[in-house]
């Protein structure tokens, strides 16, 4: 995937979640940052988890990520 799209990507996620933290939601928010930087891209765009097959796409957790908390702005239960 795209250096400047990934980067873009990974404030606006990390953003979301910000504004997302409470007292109430601060474990879950931790355990999101936690599996998103361990699913960060490489240098070469692969994933530092899942590995090169996910250079040309986004890896699962990333999409789920962008799914909840880039295209749906509203609480949803679905993506
Ligand atoms: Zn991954």
């Amino acid at each position: 995937m795209d250096h400047v799209l990934a980067q873009l990507l990974h404030e606006r996620v990390f953003a979301s979640l910000a504004k997302l933290e409470s007292p109430e939601t601060a474990r879950l928010i931790a355990a999101w940052r936690t599996l998103l930087t361990q699913h960060a891209p490489t240098d070469s765009g692969a994933c530092k988890a899942c590995g090169p097959r996910w250079r040309k796409h986004m890896c699962s957790v990333w999409r789920v990520a962008t799914t909840y908390f880039i295209r749906h702005d509203r609480p949803c239960t679905s993506p």
